[in-house]
């Protein structure tokens, strides 16, 4: 900020009333897509976050579990810097050192074969879908049938949407693309009774984030394997909200020992940058050149702070790390669950919820705003915490004290 700027906000004692409209007249030339409060956050170290005036918020969304090490982490700084200096994209017809190293990272000695990197969860999961499609094209005489979930989240392209079990998705802006078939989460003989000799896929997130953070019953992504293995069909998983360690295993299929043909990463795989990436076993690879594209699929800035994540949450003890933290917030939502009588807490990892029968998630987490606390009304009845994974005990602590205060008021 220039001298004259500071002049001209201190000059008067209505600059705060005048700062005000002028606010709300920028705001309006953004498109509307979301209630915003009015606050302009400005600058973010680990899991705090500052607006324009100053004021502090312990954030327990971290950018919809984005942030995945919390806000400016030294490792993604460093990244961004250096590599902004040596190379930001060269095109995607080039090769360059960071995809190729964050692909080595994400594969050896893993189940999968190969990835495509992408910008965003939605995209790589449109990726999935065309690999598996042509998967099936090529092994299941065009069946192209995939089996989703009620009330999943897949992102907001047209195919999607389709995809998503999100309530009235499925006819926002018809047409819509086809070929999706939606069942119950977490029943396995509802995706039986579905798989008929057109179905290519089943395609699920192993905990619904959007949803409410719903976990399904013990076993269900192990029978769900054999089932798909029975049948002939792909299994995708959309890990864009719990891969790269959020669930206290880098993936949560890990936590069932199963592994899925095809599986989406977005979100924490980039701790705050756009990257997300479609990984496939060998069984499923079947791109070739000319099938998947992208101007920015893997430019070396963002590969380079995905390598950075990736290698952060690899690190011996950084997986230890989360699930003692996931002891410390369950035992304290439920304490405070049986403290002012609400309802389940459920979650894996530091991927949290929980249910507020009264209905009031909206209400607490203005409150917790308020209060200088990011929460996040997942639904109406269900509040979600989903922290920096390397978020501290005294952290976890504040925020549930925060929390009762909230309840209390
Ligand atoms: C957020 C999310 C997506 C969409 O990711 P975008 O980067 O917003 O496109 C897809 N699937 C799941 C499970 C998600 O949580």
């Amino acid at each position: 900020m220039n001298g004259q700027d500071q002049a001209s906000l201190s000059s008067s004692a209505n600059s705060q009333a005048s700062v005000q409209p002028a606010r709300a007249a920028q705001a309006n030339r953004l498109m509307a897509i979301t209630d915003r409060p009015a606050a302009v956050m400005e600058r973010g170290a680990g899991s705090y976050l500052w607006d324009e005036s100053g004021t502090r918020y312990l954030d327990f969304i971290q950018g919809w579990a984005v942030n995945s090490l919390g806000h400016a982490p030294d490792e993604i700084c460093k990244a961004l810097m250096l590599q902004s200096r040596q190379l930001i994209t060269p095109s995607p017809a080039l090769h360059n050192r960071p995809q190729l190293e964050l692909a080595e990272l994400l594969t050896q000695g893993s189940a999968f074969a190969q990835v495509h990197f992408t910008n965003s969860g939605a995209e790589a999961n449109e990726a999935a879908v065309k690999l598996a499609r042509k998967w099936g094209q090529q092994n299941k005489s065009g069946a192209h049938q995939i089996i989703t979930t009620h009330n999943a989240f897949h992102g907001r392209t047209l195919a999607m949407m389709s995809a998503s079990g999100k309530p009235g998705w499925g006819q926002m802006y018809p047409p819509m693309p086809e070929g999706f078939t939606h069942v119950p989460f977490g029943d396995i003989d509802a995706i039986r009774a579905a798989i008929t000799n057109r179905t290519l896929a089943v395609m699920l997130e192993p905990i619904q984030g959007e949803a409410g953070v719903v976990v399904p019953p013990p076993g269900y992504l192990r029978e769900l394997r054999e089932l798909t293995n029975e049948h002939n069909v792909l299994l995708i998983l959309d890990e864009v909200q719990t891969g790269i360690g959020r669930t206290g295993q880098l993936y949560a299929h890990q936590h069932e020992s199963v592994v899925p043909d095809i599986m989406s990463l977005g979100k924490g795989i980039g701790g705050g940058v756009p990257l997300a990436a479609v990984l496939a076993t060998e069984h499923a690879c079947c791109f070739e050149n000319g099938n998947q594209g992208g101007t920015y699929n893997g430019n070396p800035l963002m590969a380079a702070v995905g390598k950075s994540v990736v290698e952060t949450v690899m690190a011996p003890g950084f997986l230890a790390g989360v699930r003692a933290r996931e002891v410390q917030l369950r035992a304290g939502l439920i304490e405070l669950a049986r403290e002012f009588q609400l309802g389940e807490v459920r979650g894996q990892g530091l991927l949290y919820a929980l249910a507020l029968p009264a209905g009031n998630a909206v209400e607490v987490c203005d409150r917790a705003f308020k209060r200088g606390l990011l929460i996040n009304p997942a639904r109406p009845d269900t509040l979600r915490f989903m922290p920096s994974l390397r978020v501290e005990i005294e952290e976890v602590r504040d925020m549930l004290d925060l929390l009762r205060d909230c309840l209390r008021a």
